[in-house]
């Protein structure tokens, strides 16, 4: 079915541009709430359209096929940030409702536009700059203090793909290659390659917060994300021993994102915990910003009272939001890569069996190594304990280990 079929009742239709798993975790909290969605997959055996009746297949960088799947929607959000500036122009041209709007999304398609404006707004952030030539990357990394130094892609990066580590300027000599065939064009290296002092972070954090357009926010408790060759594996909530006041501080920060950038609908800020403050910076820097529900609030949908799915549904209708509060001490989110084994249900019987309090959340997506193929989520008072269960359920779903 392409057109959706409206509940009974005054409900409105929210459309998702993007058919991956975000999506369709929105399908359990729209299904309580009598809200029916609808979502533009990429292929008719994506994610969320093995989930959700109304799954129209288009791609999101073909116009037409977009502005045809918003007709039918009231509110339409996003499962990914990639849909381009030029599809984006026609919708609101169109007069669709859009949550987060084009002028915030683009502070998380374009991580050069997003320092900007970070530091535009007092943000903690790395030291950063844009570099065209092998001279900006040198001048940069002796700004540093020498190398390693970060670089990234701007725009189109997930999970690391788009970041390097450089040891010298030649290791980043293709991207400039890019950079300058690109210039002026909308190609993910056309403003130049970002480049970010390397870090030396204590661990990472990320604060998830919920913002409605009448300007409502809540936020979770401030999380740590465990990350294993550049993508995140694990996260504890709330983020434990945390150094007094930085819980309240990165919050502050990211509510004043949120409100500053216009974000509407889930928003994540992804950050660096860092040992020395010093002369008055914060325990933190910012690395990153997510405009939808996010890896790091996994969590929530069963950690807390109101999980993100449900809370990014109310804030994107502009309906009160829900108490986020965690429902009990701690809560461990361990995901589920892809690994050896393609047959993922026979895995059920034994972690079932072994962890009755344990939940677990497969996307339905075919496995491939390394490949974000589900979470499991526990929750208690013993968080060595919670780690332990979460990650023998994950490790088992992956073949990692067998009993
Ligand atoms: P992506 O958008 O692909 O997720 P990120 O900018 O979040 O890329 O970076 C991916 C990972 O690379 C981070 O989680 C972190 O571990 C590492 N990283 C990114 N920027 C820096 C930095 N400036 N210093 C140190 N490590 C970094």
């Amino acid at each position: 079915m392409t057109t959706p079929r409206r509940a009974p009742g005054g409900f409105p239709v929210v459309g998702i541009v993007g058919g991956g798993q975000l999506a369709r975790m929105c399908a359990a909290p729209a299904a309580e709430l009598g809200i029916t969605l609808s979502v533009l997959a990429e292929a008719e055996d994506a994610s969320a359209a093995l989930v959700i009746p109304s799954a129209p297949v288009g791609h999101h960088t073909d116009v037409e096929a977009v502005r045809a799947f918003a007709e039918h929607c009231d509110v339409v959000t996003f499962d990914h940030e990639h849909v381009p500036d030029d599809v984006l122009d026609e919708l609101v041209r169109d007069g669709v409702t859009l949550h987060p709007s084009p002028s915030a999304l683009r502070f998380a398609q374009d991580k050069i536009a997003m320092r900007e404006r970070l530091t535009e707004i007092g943000v903690e952030c790395p030291r950063w700059a844009v570099a065209r030539t092998a001279q900006d990357v040198e001048a940069f990394a002796e700004a540093c203090g020498g190398w390693p130094v970060v670089a990234k892609t701007p725009r189109g990066g997930y999970d690391g793909k788009g970041v390097r580590v450089l040891a010298s300027a030649a290791d980043v000599a293709d991207w400039l290659a890019l950079a300058a065939e690109q210039g002026g064009g909308d190609g993910p290296l056309s403003g130049g390659v970002l480049l970010e002092e390397r870090v030396d972070f204590v661990r990472e954090l990320a604060v998830v917060i919920a913002r409605s357009p009448s300007g409502q926010a809540a936020s979770w408790p401030v999380v740590e994300t465990v990350q294993t060759d550049g993508i995140c594996t694990e996260v504890l909530a709330p983020a434990p021993d945390l150094p007094e006041g930085l819980a309240e501080a990165a919050t502050e920060a990211g509510l004043r994102i949120a409100g500053e950038l216009g974000v509407t609908g889930v928003f994540a800020v992804e950050m660096f915990q860092v040992r020395h403050p010093e002369g008055g910076h914060a325990a933190y820097v910012v690395n990153e910003l997510a405009m939808r529900p996010h890896n790091s609030g996994h969590w929530s949908m069963d950690g807390a009272v109101t999980g993100q799915f449900e809370q990014h549904l109310r804030a994107v209708l502009d309906l009160p939001l829900g108490d986020p509060t965690p429902r009990a001490p701690w809560t461990v989110m361990a995901n589920v890569l892809g690994g050896d084994y393609d047959q993922l249900y026979p895995a059920y019987r034994h972690i079932m069996a072994r962890d009755p309090g344990l939940k677990v959340h497969l996307y339905g997506k075919d496995v491939r190594p390394g490949r974000k193929i589900g979470h499991v989520n526990v929750s208690g008072a013993d968080l060595a304990g919670l780690r332990e269960r979460a990650e023998h359920a994950a490790d088992y779903l992956q073949g990692v280990v067998t009993e």
